[in-house]
C-alpha cells in the first residue's frame, strides 16, 4: 500500500478548507425537496397543447445542501472584503458599510420603480441631489442617470453625440480613438455605426497629438479618449485635444471611468468635455464586479444636453417631477427600463455625502499616493513602461521578464498561489505583457508594504531562473490551468448529464 501524499491525496479528496464541490445537478436526488408541498389537486386542463412534456429539471435538494453549496462556492471566490484587489482599470476599493445600511433602510430598498411620482418624492431626491454634486464635481451642466454601466454610458454619450449631429443634418461617420483606450470605446462607437479610426500613443504613453489633429476632417463626429488614460496617465494635451475637435465640429467624449484619480480637484468640463461617463461603482465606491450592478451616469455639456434620453428629474409645482416624454422632441429617447440604478444612487450619494468636498480631495489624493508607492517601490525590480509619476495606477512592462522562460501569465498565476488576485495583464496593449496595478486609496501601507513584498519576492524567483514553478503554478487553487481560450470559444453554458464532467473541467 502506497502512503498518501498528505498535500495531494486525502481521501475526500479535500484540502482543509478547500472543498471540492459538484455543480448543483450532480447532487439532484430526483423527489427531494426543501419544502412539503401539498399534493397536486386533480382539475380540467386548460393549456391546451402547452401543458410540459417533460421534468422541469430542477434539481432536488433539501434546504441545508443548498445553503452549503452556495457558501462553499462563495468560499471559492476572491473579494474586495478579503486582501488587495490590484486589478488595473477597476478601481476595486472599499464599499464602506454605511452606504449599505442607507441603500436597505426599507423606504429605499422596497421601492417599485411603477410607483406613483407622488409616493417616491424622497427618492426623486435622492436621484436629483446626487445630479446635482455629480455637475458640481465635473463642472458640467446637465447630466442623463439612467445608463447602468460604464459601457452603457459610453452608449448614451455616442447616442447624444449622434442625435446633436443628426439635428445638424450632418451624418459624419468616422470616431477618434486612441489605441490605448478600454476596449469599450472603440466598441461602443462600432456598435451604433460609427468607424473607428485608432490614433497612435506617443512615447510618454499620451494621445500623440500632431496624429490626432491629422486625423481631423469634416467626417470626424468626435473623439473618445479616456483621462486619466488607461497607461495611467494625465492627458497633458487634453485643452488642445478638445479645441482641435471643437475647431473641426466635432465633440469631445471622455471616459470618465477614472475619475477617482482627480475628484476634487480637477473638473473635467474646465477641459472641454462635451460628455462623460462616471463610474458609481468605481469612483463612489459602490460594489461592483461579483458584488453587484454598476451605474454609469453621463454628464452632459450645453450643446448636448438637449439631446439627453429620457427620464429625468425636474423640479415642479409640487415637488420633483419625473419626465418620460420628451415634448421638445430632441431627446435621442430612452436607454433603459425605469430610472436608473435607485441602489447604486442611494450608496454613492451617502459616499459623497459622507465625504463632503474635503474628504472627495483626499480620495483622489490617496489614490494617487498610493499607486505612485506601488511604482516608486517596485521599479527596481520589475520595469515602468514609462517614466515619471503615474496618476491612480501603476503600469509595467515584461522587459524585467526577458530571458527567464517567465511570462506576465505565468507570473500572475503564481501570484494567485500568494493569495493574491492577480493585476490586469496585457492591458493596455499599447505595452508589451503589460501588468497594470491600480491600489485605490483604500489600502493601507501594511498592506501595500504585504503585496509589495510577494510582487518583488516572485520577480527576484522568475530572475533567478526558477521558470518551471511559474509555468506549473497555480499549484493550491482548486483547479489548476484551465484551457480559457476553448472556455471563451466553445462555451459549455448548459447543464445536461452527458457533458458534466466536461464542464466542470
Ligand atoms: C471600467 C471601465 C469601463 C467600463 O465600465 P463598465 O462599468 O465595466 O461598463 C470603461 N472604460 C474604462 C477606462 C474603464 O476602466
Amino acid at each position: 500500500m502506497t502512503t498518501p501524499n498528505p498535500l495531494t491525496n486525502t481521501i475526500s479528496g479535500n484540502r482543509g478548507l478547500q472543498i471540492e464541490e459538484p455543480l448543483i445537478f450532480e447532487m439532484d436526488a430526483p423527489g427531494r425537496s426543501g419544502v412539503d408541498l401539498p399534493a397536486i389537486p386533480t382539475h380540467k386542463e386548460r393549456l391546451g397543447g402547452m401543458k410540459r412534456k417533460g421534468e422541469v429539471g430542477l434539481p432536488g435538494l433539501g434546504e441545508s445542501q443548498v445553503v452549503r453549496h452556495y457558501t462553499k462556492l462563495s468560499q471559492k471566490n476572491y473579494a474586495i472584503d478579503m486582501s488587495v484587489y490590484p486589478l488595473g482599470s477597476c478601481t476595486m476599493k472599499h464599499n464602506p458599510r454605511l452606504n449599505e445600511k442607507i441603500a436597505r433602510l426599507p423606504g429605499i430598498a422596497d421601492l417599485h420603480p411603477m410607483q406613483p411620482v407622488s409616493t417616491v418624492q424622497g427618492a426623486l431626491e435622492i436621484i436629483d441631489t446626487l445630479a446635482h454634486w455629480l455637475k458640481t464635481l465635473t463642472g458640467m451642466p446637465a447630466v442623463a442617470m439612467s445608463p447602468a454601466a460604464g459601457a452603457h454610458g459610453e452608449l448614451c454619450g455616442m447616442l447624444t453625440i449622434r442625435a446633436a449631429h443628426l439635428a445638424k443634418g450632418d451624418a459624419r461617420k468616422r470616431i477618434l480613438v486612441p489605441e490605448s483606450a478600454h476596449g469599450t470605446n472603440p466598441a461602443t462607437a462600432a456598435s451604433i455605426g460609427y468607424d473607428v479610426d485608432p490614433v497612435p500613443a506617443d512615447d510618454r504613453g499620451r494621445v500623440d497629438l500632431a496624429a490626432f489633429k491629422a486625423k481631423l476632417g469634416p467626417d470626424v463626429a468626435g473623439t473618445m479618449i479616456t483621462n486619466p488614460n488607461t497607461c495611467g496617465l494625465f492627458e497633458n494635451d487634453i485643452i488642445d485635444i478638445a479645441d482641435a475637435i471643437h475647431g473641426a465640429g466635432g465633440y469631445f467624449y471622455c471616459d470618465g471611468a477614472n475619475f477617482n484619480a482627480i475628484v476634487g480637484r480637477v473638473r473635467p468640463g474646465d477641459l472641454g468635455v462635451d460628455a462623460m461617463h462616471i463610474n458609481l461603482h468605481k469612483t463612489f465606491s459602490t460594489p461592483h464586479g461579483g458584488g453587484g450592478p454598476g451605474a454609469g451616469p453621463v454628464v452632459l455639456s450645453e450643446a448636448l444636453a438637449p439631446y439627453a434620453p429620457i427620464p429625468y428629474v425636474t423640479h415642479g409645482k409640487n415637488g420633483f417631477d419625473l419626465v418620460e416624454h420628451d415634448a421638445s422632441g430632441t431627446s435621442f429617447g430612452r436607454l433603459k427600463g425605469f430610472h436608473g440604478q435607485m441602489g447604486m444612487f442611494t450608496r454613492a450619494l451617502s459616499y459623497i455625502l459622507s465625504h463632503g468636498a474635503d474628504g472627495l480631495r483626499q480620495v483622489s489624493g490617496d489614490a494617487v499616493l498610493n499607486a505612485n508607492y506601488l511604482q516608486a517601490t517596485l521599479r527596481s525590480d520589475l520595469t515602468a513602461a514609462f517614466p515619471g509619476t503615474c496618476m491612480h495606477e501603476a503600469l509595467f512592462n515584461d522587459d524585467f521578464l526577458e530571458g527567464t522562460g517567465v511570462t506576465t501569465l505565468d507570473f500572475a498565476k503564481a501570484m494567485i498561489d500568494e493569495g493574491y488576485h492577480p493585476m490586469t495583464m496585457y492591458f493596455p496593449l499599447v505595452v508589451h505583457g503589460a501588468l497594470l496595478m491600480e491600489p485605490t486609496e483604500t489600502e493601507s501601507k501594511i498592506g501595500l508594504d504585504r503585496y509589495i513584498e510577494v510582487v518583488q519576492g516572485l520577480a527576484r524567483r522568475a530572475k533567478g531562473g526558477d521558470a518551471a514553478y511559474f509555468q506549473g503554478a497555480p499549484y493550491h487553487t482548486p483547479r489548476r490551468r484551465l484551457d480559457e481560450t476553448l472556455a471563451a470559444r466553445q462555451p459549455i453554458l448548459r447543464w445536461k448529464p452527458e457533458q458534466a464532467k466536461k464542464a466542470a473541467e
